[in-house]
């Protein structure tokens, strides 16, 4: 029996190792760019965040979350790790449960894959888009640019449209598509999102640690604590990033930049600097980042010369309102260039949870990002293209025709 496995990034290598335990299965694997893994190996600021021990917990997303939860069981984070060691990769694992490779290079991941990948039932056609599947009654064609390849099976792990500067795009959603497979609206999820704040593009580059609160008409609708980056267009950071899948025009983030100090706490020392000579510019120096305290002091409405002995009660008052309740609007998510992962995908309904293959299609099946299923930020997303790829491909492998 052929396996026919389009796209080699982190859920088709997953499942052409899985199908290929089967010894009398002869696994093809397609992928139309130059090497395998290329948006792996860019994951996680080049660290690879390959998973999350906390990914069974929750953290998934789609019209039908819990369509993730068979396949991130039978191969749960710690599985997964344990499969990676086989494979000879050395993990180590943050207090948050994201987990990188020992090295802390994505390369290593791609390269014990790769390696693992080198059998003599696995056949690799780097170079190779599939421009079209055609379903037989045997199987299923398909076809590249010079070429027709049959395959009794067919895997679809092509990702999604995000990052499309690394791999993403339509193609699998089409190819699924002509078989009859619908997809929900495609958004751009885990990106950083565009402010109107005038002050962000002075703060290019600073991170600074938050208590962020992301308000919509009054309400907090989310809360959490963490790292948030300013950038040329507003706001980044993981925080930031669980926002942008659902954000609105309009919301408006809502940032305490000293969350462990009470606001008295910080008035007690400005009033204190209020006796001394220090210049105006420096009221906020040794609390945060500078650029950042100048910044925050002209937003606050104080003028920026002179000497912190003149500044008034009520400016001490507002200086630290603003460190501690800085509000930003947020007018928009950055595109599918820049997102990390594709909100939205082929609908779950039309294949099974437990073996990935298709309700409508027998013999096809599909994993990874492709799907309608997409996870927070810290490793969540690559949790599910192991899990649903290792699904689909000893699912797909296991039976013979
Ligand atoms: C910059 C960035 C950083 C990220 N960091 C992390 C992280 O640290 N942790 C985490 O969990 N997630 C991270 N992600 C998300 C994660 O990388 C993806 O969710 C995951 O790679 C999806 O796996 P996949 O196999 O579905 O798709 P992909 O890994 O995108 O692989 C799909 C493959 O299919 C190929 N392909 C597509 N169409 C065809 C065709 N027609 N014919 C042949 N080949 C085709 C593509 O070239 C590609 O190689 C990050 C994403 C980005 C963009």
């Amino acid at each position: 029996m052929v396996i026919g496995i389009i796209g080699a990034g982190a859920s088709g290598m997953a499942a052409a190792l899985a199908a290929s335990q089967n010894p009398n299965v002869q696994v093809i694997l397609f992928e139309r760019q130059a090497r395998v893994g290329r948006k792996l190996q860019a994951t996680g600021n080049g660290r690879c965040n390959l998973t999350n021990l906390h990914a069974l917990e929750g953290g998934y997303h789609g019209q039908d979350a819990d369509f993730a939860q068979p396949a991130l069981q039978a191969l749960p984070p710690e599985r997964t790790l344990d499969w990676f060691r086989s494979m000879g990769l050395f993990t180590v694992a943050e207090e948050s449960g994201r987990v990188y490779p020992y090295s802390d290079q994505a390369n290593s991941v791609v390269d014990v894959l790769r390696l693992a990948l080198n059998k003599e039932n696995v056949t690799l056609r780097t170079g190779f888009e599939v421009r079209r599947l055609r379903k037989e009654c045997e199987g299923f064609l398909v076809e590249g640019s010079e070429e027709t390849v049959f395959c009794n099976k067919i895997i679809v792990a092509c990702g999604g449209l995000a990052g499309t500067k690394l791999g993403g795009s339509m193609s699998g959603y089409q190819l699924l598509g002509k078989l009859g497979h619908r997809s929900t609206r495609l958004r751009p999820a885990l990106v950083q999102v565009k402010c109107a704040w005038p002050g962000v593009s002075a703060l290019k580059g600073v991170r600074a640690n938050a208590r962020v609160q992301i308000c919509r008409d009054g309400e907090c609708i989310r809360e959490s604590t963490g790292e948030v980056q300013f950038t040329e267009y507003g706001l980044s950071g993981p925080v930031i990033f669980e926002v942008s899948r659902d954000m609105c025009r309009g919301d408006v983030a809502v940032l305490d930049l000293l969350s462990q100090w009470e606001e008295e706490v910080l008035y007690g020392e400005l009033k204190r600097r209020q006796k001394t000579a220090l210049p105006v510019e420096e009221l906020l120096t040794g609390i945060l980042h500078n650029r950042l305290g100048r910044v925050l002091t002209k937003t606050a409405g104080v003028r920026c010369s002179g000497l912190v002995s003149e500044l008034s009660d009520k400016d001490l008052t507002d200086v630290c309102r603003t460190v501690k309740a800085l509000e930003i609007t947020l007018t928009e998510p950055l595109g599918m260039d820049s997102a990390q992962v594709t909100a939205g995908g082929v609908l779950t309904g039309d294949f099974c949870p437990d073996t990935m293959e298709s309700r409508l299609v027998p013999g096809l099946y599909a994993c990874g990002e492709v799907l309608d299923i997409d996870g927070d930020c810290g490793g969540y997303n690559l949790q599910w293209a192991w899990s649903s790829g290792y699904c689909a491909g000893s699912h797909g492998g296991k039976e013979t025709t």
